[in-house]
């Protein structure tokens, strides 16, 4: 069985919403932890036996505290990266306000850089969501992605952004609670910044800055990083990490082997 990477549960978790985007349904996330045929084991452990099955799971949302606890609380072990930026300041991320304008917007078309954009159905709002990520991950830092967003707000006539329960952000002091209970916490970066547009020093900082925070407040020394986005090559600047992991291509790299890390929503599909 593989590294899976997931990004939390929910309850009644509707797929036509964007605000769902690699949410899993509570239930289904039990079903197939109960299914399998032995307790997920840490990364150090599927690192030197090279087998089992091991959760990793992205991001400091609330979904994503549920789903750590659901599976520790079962006796599985769990790697739980986070971004401390969103944690400290209690901000939601940048994608999730992308998801939720999507989501409620009352427009049905849309006029973008001088081009009509049809956003009638998930199908037409999705191939619209594209452009927007493809100008997010150009941003450079969190100043750009809050100008980013209220120009969006703006073009989609959105006021006031309601954040569900399961888009909001964990406390200090569910994170000590996972902490306590045996959730391995990880580095995902300070802010999830893409790392593409970053020089070598800013991405040192992106890095340094969560191992720094994590070690600080849970007295944890990182081991493991999941690069923001999983798009960035350059990986020679994190040899004081064991693994890097790669988000989107879904790639674990070491200096030894690579091995894919598979996404649980497509498993459960
Ligand atoms: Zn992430």
């Amino acid at each position: 069985m593989p590294v899976i990477a997931m990004h939390g549960i929910a309850e009644n978790v509707n797929s036509k919403l964007f605000q769902y985007r690699n949410i899993i349904e509570k239930d289904k996330f039990i079903f197939w932890l109960n299914k399998l045929p032995e307790n997920c084991i840490s990364l150090s452990e599927y690192i030197s036996k090279k087998n089992g099955t091991v959760i990793t799971i992205d991001d400091s949302t609330i979904a994503s505290f549920w789903a750590a606890k659901t599976a520790k609380m079962k006796g599985h072990e769990v790697t739980f990266f986070i971004n401390p930026y969103y944690i400290v300041n209690q901000l939601p991320y940048f994608f999730s306000a992308i998801n939720l304008i999507l989501d409620y917007t009352q427009k049905t078309e849309i006029i973008y850089k001088g081009i009509k954009h049809d956003i009638t159905d998930y199908r037409n709002k999705n191939n619209f969501r594209k452009i927007l990520k493809s100008e997010y991950l150009l941003l450079k830092n969190n100043d750009e992605c809050y100008e980013y967003l209220d120009k969006l707000k703006y073009i989609f006539e959105i006021g006031k952004i309601n954040y569900p329960n399961h888009l909001k952000i964990i406390s200090i002091e569910e994170l000590k609670e996972l902490k306590d209970i045996g959730v391995n916490i990880e580095n995902h970066s300070w802010s999830h910044i893409s790392f593409n547009n970053l020089s070598n020093k800013e991405i040192q900082s992106e890095v340094q800055k969560a191992e720094k925070w994590i070690l600080e407040t849970l007295n944890h020394k990182t081991s493991y990083l999941a690069l923001p986005f999983g798009n960035y090559c350059n990986l020679h600047q994190f040899q004081n990490y064991k693994f890097y992991f790669l988000d989107t291509k879904l790639k674990i790299l070491t200096t030894d082997y690579e091995f894919n890390r598979k996404d649980l929503t497509e498993i459960l599909i």
